[in-house]
């Protein structure tokens, strides 16, 4: 569970001065490992505040369609739309029991910033948020949420003015308030302990997704599919099945207007190593090695990185990473709408749009397990701005 490497990826690429803050924050990880209390606590926030445990459904108008056995995950149903409640509940409550008495984010589409804002106000924590000035402007509604929710806003305006420059600034806070801040990371991804404790949080995600589908199908699933953006939603419901050498495992990334294009977020298809956020991973980079600015219909996949275990899973060839395309994504966002009622978040269609292309390629009787990281309200405007008015 506590790997400085997966590989030869990963580690901790940051200033000295947070050195001691994040090697403060794995000796708490490896505190509530084994700490009765706290499992307890977080145990009765996932169930009785955020919904825990998720329905696993099975989705019998797509497996008409597909010609196979489709079910889905379905995180869309957690407490605030989507997987991300599982990570900012679980770290903050770590940052209180680490005495901590504010918490700080990065936010890209602002979903993290959200979740977080989320998790502060429950507990009682103030939250400060960082996102670029682009982004405030474009997500006005989440900048809104956030403030509702009691955490102050901070438009990051250097650089592209997107995460990247968020996270950074994020960063800067920490190293001159470490003595009483917590970093919520949002991803598995970032410097060491962050890969490994993102994973922890969602890993709920692929047990319970375990024991559901033995249960209803009586069998493992024959693959499971889940979309990359930082990975942590598709490393959570991965490693239900990691071990499981049956179960094939596919991560969809956003290729965006196609993977010949070059504003995508498709990083273990078209990444390049290098060193950055914290972690030597995967990374779009243009010719000079700068990091590059994608573009996805879906935010929360437009992250120029990716989570080191990624890479690893890839390079062992136990994931298979594939793209899908904007125009793709949308078609998989009006299907399981029409088919099964189900608005899911366009960052979830990507995983819904490879499962069912790739379904040709199993028997009817196989099993296809999908997860819903989020639900597809928060895109409804943008698919009538880019399809018009259903
Ligand atoms: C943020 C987000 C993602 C992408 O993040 P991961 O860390 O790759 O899981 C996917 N789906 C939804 C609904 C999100 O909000």
């Amino acid at each position: 569970m506590l790997k400085k490497y997966f590989g030869d990826y990963g580690g901790m690429f940051v200033p000295e001065t947070l050195v001691a803050p994040l090697k403060e924050v794995e000796q708490a990880f490896i505190a509530i490992q084994d700490d009765d209390v706290f499992q307890r606590e977080l145990q009765d926030l996932l169930v009785n505040y955020a919904g825990r445990s998720t329905p696993l459904t099975h989705a019998k108008n797509l497996s008409k369609i597909a010609g196979c056995n489709i079910y889905l995950k379905r995180e869309d149903l957690l407490h605030g739309g989507a997987h991300k409640t599982n990570n900012t509940l679980g770290q903050a409550l770590l940052a209180k029991r680490m005495g901590k008495t504010r918490i700080i984010a990065e936010t890209g589409a602002g979903q993290h910033g959200v979740a977080t804002a989320m998790a502060g106000a429950l507990l009682g924590i103030p939250v400060d948020v960082y996102m670029g000035s682009i982004d405030v402007a474009r997500q006005a509604m989440n900048v809104e949420r956030m403030k509702l929710f009691g955490a102050t806003v901070h438009s990051v305006d250097s650089g592209s003015a997107t995460l990247k420059d968020a996270i950074n600034d994020a960063l800067r806070d920490w190293v001159t308030n470490v003595e009483n801040t917590y970093y919520c990371f949002g991803t598995a991804a970032g410097p060491y302990p962050f890969p490994s404790l993102v994973a922890y949080m969602q890993r709920v995600i692929g047990v319970e997704a375990r024991e559901q589908i033995l249960e209803m199908a009586g069998a493992l699933p024959d693959a499971a599919f889940a979309c990359v953006g930082g990975g942590s939603n598709a490393i959570g419901l991965f490693s239900g099945f990691l071990e499981d050498d049956t179960v094939q495992l596919f991560g969809a990334e956003a290729a965006g207007e196609g993977l010949s294009s070059h504003k995508h977020a498709a990083t273990l298809l078209k990444g390049d190593l290098g060193v950055f956020h914290g972690m030597l991973s995967k990374f779009v980079q243009d010719a000079d090695g700068q990091i590059a600015q994608t573009h996805s219909v879906s935010a929360g996949l437009d992250y120029p990185g990716i989570g080191p275990e990624h890479v690893l899973l890839q390079e062992k060839e136990r994931v298979t990473y594939l793209g899908v395309t904007d125009e793709e994504a949308l078609n998989a966002f009006e299907l399981i709408a029409k088919q099964e009622g189900i608005l899911a978040a366009f960052e979830s269609c990507h995983a819904v749009a490879l499962a069912m292309r790739e379904a040709k390629r199993f028997s009817k009787d196989a099993n296809l397990l999908i997860n819903v990281s989020g639900r597809g309200d928060k895109d409804l405007e943008s698919y009538v701005r880019l399809r018009g008015a259903v």
